[in-house]
């Protein structure tokens, strides 16, 4: 029997190009694989034209073609999410509907895939078609994430992604809300292959990413995957402190005990000054202290497993003795 892929397909108002992308793209391109079986899985994320019309037609007439219908728009990460839960295949490829990522490369997911790989990351291979501000912010991002211990999500990795089932069984567990699926895919840490693509131009329509999404997105991977940003300012608090304390010791001692021989005349603002500046020191560490008990509880409430246990590669072990929703081994495999 061949196997089943899922193939996710977050949808937008893409009313323009949908038809085009699936009859002319997707479809073509899967009807080459013929070793396998397909499941399309559109994820209708609350479109205001008549996107869901358009799909659903196709639903009709192909049973292998579904359409999840969200109430409304949660975004594009939630579309995903949603998408991932009701596949059923033995592995998932997820893919824009705009045309940019290129379905006829699928075939070399599922090539990587057979090789063994657990999930195979699409990364856009150059920048050339953005301008200079999304291409130096896109940067940024990445030297920025990179900085904060993520060392895992390589520049230019996009959602164009196929993961084993048993990597969809364990994300699908996560239940964390602010989610950035690259992010929690490279925290779940199965064996990785990246496929370099070229992206393409959008079929028809627009991004619907605009500047304030992409940053939103960006703040989001930072607040959700380290405590970095946090830690950072507890050591500017702590070299303020030290600082000012020093320089407070050294007015005292040159000013009263000595009786200034430097002749520095330090008057009562610059005392001032020194001492206040010693306190917001203060201040800015107890908030970092404060700040890192939070993400402790931030922690905590993202609930992610404390660890996973790979079937394939453990040997002689049974269920563990009472699993909850912590200790846990994949379900399949
Ligand atoms: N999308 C979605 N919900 C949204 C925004 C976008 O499901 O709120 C879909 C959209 O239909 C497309 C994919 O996500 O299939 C990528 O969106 P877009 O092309 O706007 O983003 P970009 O190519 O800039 O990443
Ligand atoms: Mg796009």
């Amino acid at each position: 029997m061949n196997k089943l892929i899922s193939v996710v397909i977050p949808v937008c108002n893409e009313e323009k190009g949908i038809k085009k992308f699936l009859d002319e793209r997707l479809f073509k391109a899967l009807s080459e694989l013929k070793s396998y079986d397909f499941e399309i899985i559109l994820v209708n994320d609350g479109s205001k034209d008549k996107t869901l019309e358009i799909i659903r037609a196709y639903a009709e007439k192909d049973k292998n073609i579904k359409v999840v219908s969200l109430i409304r728009n949660f975004g594009k990460e939630m579309a995903l999410s949603a998408g991932l839960r009701y596949a059923t295949g033995d592995a998932v490829l997820t893919i824009d509907s705009d045309g940019q990522q290129p379905p006829e490369r699928i075939r070399d997911f599922l090539q990587a895939w057979e090789d063994g790989a657990e999930v195979v990351t699409g990364v856009r291979d150059h920048y050339t078609k953005h301008g200079l501000i999304p291409r130096l912010g896109s940067k940024l991002f990445y030297r920025l994430l990179r900085f904060m211990g993520n060392k895992t999500t390589v520049p230019g990795s996009t959602d164009f992604r196929l993961m084993d089932r048993v990597v969809v069984d364990e994300f699908n567990e996560l239940t964390e809300h602010n989610r950035i699926t690259r992010g929690l895919v490279d925290w779940l840490g199965y064996e990785k292959v990246d496929i370099y693509y070229t992206y393409g131009e959008r079929m028809a329509g627009r991004p619907s990413y605009n500047f304030k999404k992409l940053w939103s997105l960006a703040i989001d991977s930072f607040v959700s995957m380290s405590t970095t940003p946090l830690v950072i300012f507890g050591y500017i608090g702590i070299f303020i402190t030290i600082g000012s304390f020093l320089l407070g010791t050294f007015c005292i001692v040159n000013q009263y005990l000595l009786g200034d021989p430097l002749g520095l005349y330090w008057n009562g603002a610059v005392q001032m000054t020194i001492f206040i500046t010693f306190l917001v020191g203060l201040v800015l560490i107890s908030q970092a202290i404060t700040a890192l008990y939070i993400s402790h509880i931030h922690a905590e409430t993202q609930n992610r497993p404390l660890f996973i246990v790979s079937k394939k590669k453990s040997i002689n072990i049974s269920t563990p003795v009472k699993p909850n929703g912590n200790i846990k081994t994949e379900r399949k495999n």
